[in-house]
């Protein structure tokens, strides 16, 4: 399926010579998925000789996964098919009560809303930035809250960091092969990253891989509330630049930074792209901090293909990627030996929400990528 899905269409003999599985198996397993629905035939390839191959492609409406990203104040519901097309989204307002039962209620309204048959909905994957697998005393108790849900709901109920479901979201739109060591960088209040190593999500061993914003640019810099000093997070996140801007004067004068950091960083992104030197200089700042720290994570990982994420690239997103890709270009290790592509997200305020029915739609048709899922 993961082959089938990276490729878009492929005949069952480029399946048989890329899974390294035989004709004969290749041929059961193809006419098991047609009986389920999942794929279907499509049109034929001429063949060099002999008859025309026919083409196999995933038949994308056959399930949906669903994704909730938990903000602040807000819910984010996304539902996506197994190509990973947005088939439903809508934003509500969540309040403090009762937060499971909510979630139960809104998951109810959104899939009947979108007339969703509930036998072709897989899943619902719940994102928040202290939300883990494996973390499930902190607060609120994500362990309860989808226990609760799924006990209710009567379907497998998944919960994901931010980041983490954000890059997986990225892996399985964006069609990236399992071949390609890929990685994402969320910019948000904080900075996370995701990486997805043979088509799985990585977790390392207690679900806290990613924490790029913990990863310091100085030894004697910023204090951190982690315990270290210097994170790029105090240098290069939303909130970061935010509070920077609010100490500049100048910025103050021009720009409106009261309210939330979401809308103060917003001013200053819509003034940055705009040509306000003093708020271009600050965010292009950021962006050399977070370059610094990114081409760490390349060049231990030895990256190919990494996408900048995030409501923190969806004003001023080209501002980074250029200065990435500058710093990368100069500084990357393995920079003569291949490209390394870094691409912008498309739908970055809701990367983490797709990624999230991502991960439903994975667990679903690619069982043994997931791993550490409930
Ligand atoms: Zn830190």
């Amino acid at each position: 399926m993961d082959v089938i899905r990276s490729a878009t269409t492929i005949s069952r003999v480029e399946l048989a010579e890329l899974t390294g599985l035989t004709q004969p198996s290749i041929s059961n397993i193809v006419r098991d998925l047609i009986a389920d629905g999942v794929i279907h035939e499509t049109g034929s390839a001429d063949s060099i000789r002999g008859k025309p191959r026919k083409l196999l492609a995933i038949n994308a409406a056959n399930r949906f996964g669903i994704g909730f990203q938990v903000g602040a104040e807000s819910l984010t519901c996304v539902a996506i098919d197994l190509t990973g097309g947005v088939v439903g989204r809508e934003v509500v307002p969540l309040t403090t009560a009762d937060l499971p039962a909510q979630l139960a209620e809104r998951f109810d309204d959104f899939t009947d809303g979108l007339d969703l048959p509930r036998d072709r909905v897989e899943g619902l994957a719940i994102v928040a930035p202290t939300a883990r697998p494996g973390h499930e005393s902190a607060a609120p108790e994500w362990g309860v809250v989808r226990a609760d849900l799924a006990d209710h709901l009567k379907i497998p109920v998944l919960v994901e960091n931010d980041a983490a479901a954000a890059a997986l979201g990225e892996f399985w739109t964006r069609r990236v092969s399992r071949e390609q060591s890929f990685g994402s960088v969320y910019l948000s209040t904080g900075i996370g990253a995701g990486l997805v190593f043979g088509g799985a999500l990585f977790r390392g061993a207690s679900f806290d891989a990613g924490e790029l914003g913990h990863s310091s640019i100085r030894y004697d810099g910023r204090p951190c509330p982690c315990g270290n000093q210097g994170c790029v997070e105090r240098y290069a996140s939303m909130a970061a630049t935010v509070d920077e801007a609010r100490a500049d004067p100048a910025l103050t004068s021009r720009l409106r930074l009261d309210g939330t950091v979401s809308s103060a960083y917003d001013a200053i992104a819509r003034a940055a792209v705009r040509g306000d030197a003093d708020a271009f200089a600050l965010v292009d700042r950021a962006a050399g901090y977070l370059s610094v720290a990114v081409t760490s994570m390349v060049n231990l990982l030895d990256l190919g293909r990494l996408v900048l994420t995030g409501p923190g690239v969806a004003v001023a997103g080209s501002i980074y990627a250029r200065r990435l890709r500058a710093h990368l270009a100069r500084t990357a290790h393995a920079r003569r030996r291949h490209e390394i592509v870094v691409e912008l997200s498309a739908q970055p305020r809701d990367a983490a929400s797709i990624g999230a029915a991502a991960l439903v739609v994975q667990a679903s048709i690619a069982p043994g990528h997931t791993l550490g899922v409930h």
